[in-house]
């Protein structure tokens, strides 16, 4: 993990960003056209990525959260997952479109599509800004993508180091970061 007293510096701008989100919102347009999807953000860090991208849908979306968090003695790599905030809108027969902020190890996104999947939606997809698949652990499938990233600990957008930087409107990594 970086100290966060270090620099940070932009890795993604947040030009790259509205273009990105862009093009994402015109392929889940042409592909959800006719349909009433349900969009499932993981919180927290998924919230500044949903508002921007539901503004570029115009589809009739309805939206729905989901906080989850990591336990047990080795939290990052325990693959232990639990919700901790639940679903208000039942899932049963819908489109089911999750919205994700980072895929990392996949340990997260792999335990929520099993728990969606049996509550028997009519489909369900993946979107994710970013994705970092060398620490990849549990296989997953993501249908949009927005950037593949290496192993590089991010913060801004959303994203955040210890519940800080997630009002940063790029991208960005620490300059010392170890792994940059
Ligand atoms: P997983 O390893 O299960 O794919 O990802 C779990 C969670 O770790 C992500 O949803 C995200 O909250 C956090 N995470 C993983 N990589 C990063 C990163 O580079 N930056 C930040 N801020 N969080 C990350």
């Amino acid at each position: 993990m970086p100290d966060q007293d270090c620099q940070l510096k932009v890795l993604i701008t947040r030009e790259e960003i509205k273009n990105t989100v862009a093009k994402l919102a015109n392929e889940i347009k042409e592909d959800y056209r006719g349909k009433h999807p349900l969009l499932i953000g993981v919180l927290k860090g998924s919230f500044v990525f949903m508002a921007d991208l539901i503004r570029q849908l115009d589809l009739p979306v309805e939206i729905d959260f989901i906080r989850l968090c990591s336990y047990g003695a080795d939290m990052k790599s325990s693959g232990k997952v639990k919700v901790v905030q639940r679903l208000k809108t039942p899932v049963k027969g819908r489109d089911v479109l999750v919205i994700e902020d980072i895929v990392d190890t996949g340990l997260t996104l792999s335990f929520l599509l099993n728990y969606l999947r049996r509550k028997k939606p009519a489909s369900l997809k993946v979107c994710a800004l970013t994705d970092k698949p060398s620490r990849r652990k549990a296989p997953v499938s993501i249908e949009y993508l927005g950037f593949t990233l290496p192993d590089k600990f991010i913060v801004g957008y959303g994203l955040d180091l210890d519940q800080k930087f997630r009002n940063l409107p790029d991208i960005c990594v620490f300059e010392d970061d170890e792994s940059s």
